[in-house]
């Protein structure tokens, strides 16, 4: 089980060239990559580097993608957890996970830290507790928070978390020194469905005629993960009519079932 919370990624392949669009992000997270390349630079005019930055965006918008990227183009290594794996722990593992994790991080330093899900484990204090009690959430939080203080700035250890609940955070951990900076991570626009059905259709055989513009513009709301999800069940679609290459019908099939899924994942259960 270890291995899997602090699965130290071996792949340092993902770069910015794999994240479409989110322009915005890419810039403010590149200062990120300078600062684990060149912390001189920063420290030696008396600058402090940043411990943390939250990613906050809906599901599936490249949060996790831009973390690794950012990993990636540092050429440092990546550790990661999710803070849903924290739920349901027993007193005292949370916390000894997190002091692992940042003990490690910082022995292979610099490093990215990544927390997917941070408000699983950073919901505000005292709050919808009425499911009894909520001390191990708790005693990992603070553990997260003694960490984040804990270490020096010139550490070269930087913590990305990602949420798209920001709202239900704890404020203490977007004091200074902590996660005091958000980088917004939104749904794609039209031009950027566009650059992220680029990236997701390289490794189809498509028609000759295939339009990506008219792809881009059959998707509206769709995440970067339900675009990739759409052009690989497109190609699992043309598959099993027999098809030698995937065409627009296939992709038109695609974005119906994607779009079922998505409603039934958004039904309200009354
Ligand atoms: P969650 O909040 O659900 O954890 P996330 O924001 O971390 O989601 P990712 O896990 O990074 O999203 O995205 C899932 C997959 O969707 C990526 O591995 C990638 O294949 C695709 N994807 C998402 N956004 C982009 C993007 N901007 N460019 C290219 N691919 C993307």
């Amino acid at each position: 089980s270890k291995a899997k919370l602090f699965d130290e990624n071996d792949n340092m392949r993902v770069t910015f060239k794999d994240v479409a669009g989110l322009e915005g992000a890419k810039e403010e997270v590149e200062e990120i990559v300078d600062f684990l390349k060149n912390p001189k630079k920063y420290t030696k005019l008396g600058g402090k580097i940043p411990k943390g930055a939250l990613l906050v965006g809906p599901p599936g918008t490249g949060k996790t993608l831009l973390a690794k990227a950012v990993a990636g183009e540092a050429k440092v290594p990546f550790f990661s957890l999710s803070g849903s794996d924290f739920v349901e722990m027993f007193v005292g593992v949370g916390a000894s996970r997190v002091r692992d994790l940042f003990r490690q991080a910082k022995e292979k330093s610099p490093a990215i830290i990544f927390i997917d899900e941070i408000d699983a484990i950073g919901r505000a204090r005292g709050k919808n507790n009425i499911t009894g009690s909520n001390d191990e959430r708790e005693n990992t939080l603070n553990q997260l928070l003694t960490e984040m203080d804990g270490f020096a700035t010139d550490t070269s250890v930087i913590v990305l978390a990602a949420t798209n609940r920001a709202d239900v955070l704890d404020q203490a951990l977007m004091r200074p020194g902590r996660f005091d900076r958000s980088i917004y991570v939104d749904l794609p626009d039209l031009n950027e469905r566009k650059e992220i059905f680029k990236v997701h259709l390289k490794p189809l055989k498509l028609d000759q005629d295939l339009d990506i513009d008219f792809l881009a513009r059959q998707t509206p709301g769709f995440s970067g993960a339900d675009i990739a999800n759409v052009c690989n069940e497109a190609a699992l679609i043309a598959a099993r009519k027999g098809r030698e290459s995937v065409g627009k019908q296939d992709f038109l099939d695609s974005v119906d079932r994607i779009i079922g899924g998505l409603e039934k994942k958004n039904k309200v259960i009354k």
